[in-house]
């Protein structure tokens, strides 16, 4: 069956058509039809438009089946969800906590309904795969009834992408997921660490919403909190506009001063930029301290994987962030770290094996719309 997949960013649309079904998805014989990307969207149904042009082609006049729509924040949902009035609703109340995210994702939604009305629509959130935390994990030390009042948690996002990985490392390995520990690097602009205990997130370092954990392209990551309630109590600064410089004017940005881009960052500390190459260190070294904490939740690892843009494709920054790990049981191999390889590979073979395995977001999107789109249909 033909499945779309739609993931609208805060100024794009990502489309992409599949031909699936449950059993090619078992067999890993997916088909993907085509792809592609429409910039600078103001105007949702405008964007469809355009990817529904170029798509037709590869649909060939046949109808599109289920759409699947990457949602971001899913609160307390623990899978993907057909989208009735129900989830749309969750889905708009939810844009509180996620408000440069969810509104998108609803919009894009609301213009496909019009465009596919007899298609199956289905919400695939990058929080469900955390919903399996402890609550030691997910709850802050504060008083509870922020929590449960105000929702105020750690809810993770990337799901998607590190339960892609995790299951693409498990069949790498002729292996049931429920049988391997592993700990999930995806370090794109946005960036996170997840242990996956035999299949389940049990912790990530992304937090109440995408900010916290890791050095990011221009997210700050982790810090303390009140050193924020300082600078607008005592210093006068704007909340909103603190937010705003956390989010988007932090992280690798500002502390090389160079760019929000990797491949930027490490051309400049090559040729001796000393902010550049302190930006670097700070990132490896960020990412490397939440690689230990996982390690040690889970009480050792069989496996520590790289994806997503840095992740698969930056060689210094995986061999940067494993550096010193040798007593843990991580060492990556020179050789095979520097390997001009787009597929999924064993970058080092130690006691913590060393994986780069690319990220399969909209193949896991296309996958949870069949299954959804199956169980409503029988
Ligand atoms: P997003 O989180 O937006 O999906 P990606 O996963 O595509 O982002 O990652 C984007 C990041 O990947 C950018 O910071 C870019 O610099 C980095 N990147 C891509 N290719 C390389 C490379 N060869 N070396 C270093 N960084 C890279």
């Amino acid at each position: 069956m033909k499945i779309l997949v739609l993931n609208a960013g805060s100024s794009s649309l990502k489309y992409a058509l599949y031909e699936t079904s449950a059993e090619a998805a078992a067999a890993d014989t997916d088909q993907l039809l085509d792809e592609g990307l429409v910039e600078r969207v103001t105007n949702m149904p405008d964007a469809l438009k355009t990817a529904f042009a170029a798509l037709a082609p590869a649909l060939g006049g046949e109808a599109v089946v289920g759409v699947g729509h990457r949602v971001v924040h899913g609160g307390t949902y623990p899978e993907s969800m057909v989208i009735d009035a129900g989830v749309e609703s969750t889905i708009d109340a939810l844009s509180e906590l996620a408000p440069l995210h969810n509104p998108r994702s609803l919009a894009a939604y609301r213009a496909a309904r019009e465009r596919v009305p007899d298609a199956i629509h289905v919400a695939v959130f990058d929080t469900s795969f955390h919903q399996t935390m402890p609550r030691h994990a997910y709850a802050f030390a504060i008083p509870p009834r922020y929590l449960d009042e105000k929702k105020i948690r750690r809810y993770g996002f990337h799901g998607i992408s590190h339960r892609s990985v995790a299951l693409r490392f498990a069949k790498l390995q002729g292996k049931a997921p429920e049988d391997l520990r592993i700990v999930s690097c995806h370090l794109g602009n946005g960036c996170s660490v997840c242990a996956v205990d035999r299949g389940r997130s049990i912790d990530t370092s992304m937090g109440f919403t995408p900010l916290e954990g890791l050095v990011m392209g221009a997210r700050s990551g982790d810090m303390d909190a009140s050193a924020l309630l300082h600078l607008i109590i005592r210093e006068g600064e704007d909340p909103a506009a603190l937010l705003d410089m956390l989010n988007n004017a932090s992280g690798l940005q500002a502390i090389s001063g160079v760019s929000n881009d990797m491949r930027d960052i490490l051309k400049a500390a090559d040729s001796g930029n000393e902010r550049a190459r302190f930006a670097v260190d700070a990132f490896c070294y960020r990412a490397k301290k939440f690689i230990g904490a996982y390690i040690a939740a889970m009480n050792g690892a069989d496996a520590l994987i790289f994806t997503a843009g840095i992740g698969e494709h930056s060689a210094p920054i995986r061999a940067g962030t494993c550096a010193g790990l040798d007593r843990l049981g991580i060492a990556v191999d020179p050789v095979l770290n520097s390997a001009a390889s787009h597929a999924a590979r064993c970058i080092g073979n130690s006691p913590i094996a060393v994986w780069v395995v690319p990220t399969e977001e909209q193949l896991m999107i296309a996958r949870d719309t069949v299954t959804c789109v199956t169980a409503q249909s029988s």
